[in-house]
């Protein structure tokens, strides 16, 4: 076949470690033959961030802009111990960070489902969507320890320091104790709301949203109803669709996402949304199955697995050892690229490509061929799964593709 032609490249982030490795076996086995790759190349592989002292990653992150389309392969967050295996000048910052304070965008995150991949919430037969508010809340608070006898008030000022108003947070009187101070911007709120919106109308998945309102007057009751707000622009367009939207307490969500059976946008608040995403990611099996994008405000895209660089299958990898690393979610990263490149560009080869990708990944597990980690979850009449080592599961989803 003549290979599918790309008119505007991808932005393509290099990584780490097993996942480093893969990157390069998912092209040359799986894209290469079939797409003429055109991409911005950025090496964010920890060795180069640290030669470009992180420059990198603000210009990978400043080409996504440009271009609107990303993939990124996981990369190492340095600490105290990669600082010495490394040998870095600094303890650089988290990519991933980094990237999404340039975008301002929200992450969704959901599973590849596939027959005969158990979930273990046996109901959730389709993919649920976690969208993560990324701001704010107890991510970014003021924490004090009272000591027996303080008063602790909340005191705000207007813009020439004269006081406005005083509450009374707590009288620590015969005993010590803890106070936090957290905020949020309604600005952020809106555009995760937008974000959300915007995505689950793509996607053609209702919303759910919810908050602590009853008890969190002020605080959560502003999220409310700038979310209900911010709906009326897509009442609409969901209506015309036959989508949704729901707004809850947070208690009543979780006892309707356990009885559901997923195919829902979740929305969640900052620390809702930490807790839940790895509970959600845990019960549809595999961390190799999920995949992650980043969405800015208006419109921009950065696909990626939501795992990490897989680290102890690296050392195997190293020391020669056979490894069965789960390249799904990765070869998903780039499937949901090629994809939205393939829409905003009006090239249909290219999306269509995409789904034929990702169409082969499912049915080689379904046919049940797979890595390692999904093994223990297997199980589908008449088929007894068998183990392929990383390159074995790329080459035999090449043969259905
Ligand atoms: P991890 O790389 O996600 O791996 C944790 C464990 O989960 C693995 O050891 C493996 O379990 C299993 N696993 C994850 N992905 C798998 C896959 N594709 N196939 C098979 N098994 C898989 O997390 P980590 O070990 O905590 O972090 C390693 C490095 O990744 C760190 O340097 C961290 O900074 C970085 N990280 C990057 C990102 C990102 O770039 N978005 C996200 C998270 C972490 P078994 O060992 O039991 O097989
Ligand atoms: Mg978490």
């Amino acid at each position: 076949m003549a290979k599918i032609q790309m008119t505007t490249p991808i932005v393509e982030m290099d990584g780490d470690e097993m996942t480093r490795i893969l990157w390069k076996k998912i092209k040359e086995i799986l894209i290469l033959p079939y797409v003429d790759l055109k991409t911005e190349y950025y090496d964010l592989g920890l060795v180069h961030r640290d030669e470009t002292a992180d420059t990198v990653t603000v210009e990978s992150a400043l080409a996504t802009k440009k271009y609107g389309v990303a993939v990124k392969c996981a990369t190492i967050t340095p600490n105290v111990q990669r600082m010495s295996e490394y040998n870095l000048h600094e303890m650089w910052k988290s990519p991933n960070g980094t990237i999404r304070r340039i975008l301002d965008g929200t992450v969704f995150r959901a599973p590849i489902v596939c027959k005969g991949i158990r979930s273990y919430v046996p109901t959730w037969t389709k993919p649920i969507v976690l969208a993560r508010h990324a701001y704010g809340d107890v991510y970014a608070a003021v924490d004090h320890a009272a000591g027996e006898g303080e008063k602790v008030f909340l005191v705000t000022e207007d813009k020439e320091g004269r006081e406005i108003s005083r509450q009374l947070v707590h009288d620590f009187n015969g005993t010590s104790g803890v106070v936090q101070g957290m905020h949020n911007c309604d600005g952020s709120v809106r555009s995760f709301a937008h974000s959300c919106f915007r995505y689950a109308l793509e996607q053609g998945l209702p919303v759910m949203f919810a908050t602590k309102d009853t008890i969190s007057k002020v605080y959560d009751g502003r999220f409310k109803a700038i979310f209900n707000e911010v709906y009326e622009e897509y009442r609409a367009r969901f209506e015309e669709k036959g989508l949704w939207y729901l707004y809850t307490l947070i208690d009543d969500a979780v006892a309707r996402i356990v009885r559901s059976e997923g195919g829902i946008l979740w929305a969640c608040k900052n620390y809702d949304g930490d807790v839940m995403s790895d509970m959600v990611a845990t019960a549809y099996g595999s961390l190799g199955m999920m995949t992650s994008v980043l969405v800015s405000p208006d419109g921009k895209y950065e696909y990626e697995a939501a795992h990490g660089t897989v680290t102890r299958h690296y050392y195997k990898y190293l020391k020669g050892e056979e490894t069965s690393t789960n390249s799904v979610a990765t070869i998903f990263a780039w499937t949901g690229a090629l994809r939205k490149r393939g829409e905003l560009d009006g090239n249909e080869a290219l999306a269509a490509f995409a789904g034929k990708l990702e169409a082969a990944t499912v049915a080689t597990i379904e046919e049940g061929e797979m890595t390692g980690d999904l093994i223990p979850l297997f199980c589908r009449e008449g088929i007894v799964p068998k183990k392929l080592n990383s390159e074995e599961f790329l080459y035999a989803i090449a043969k259905r593709l």
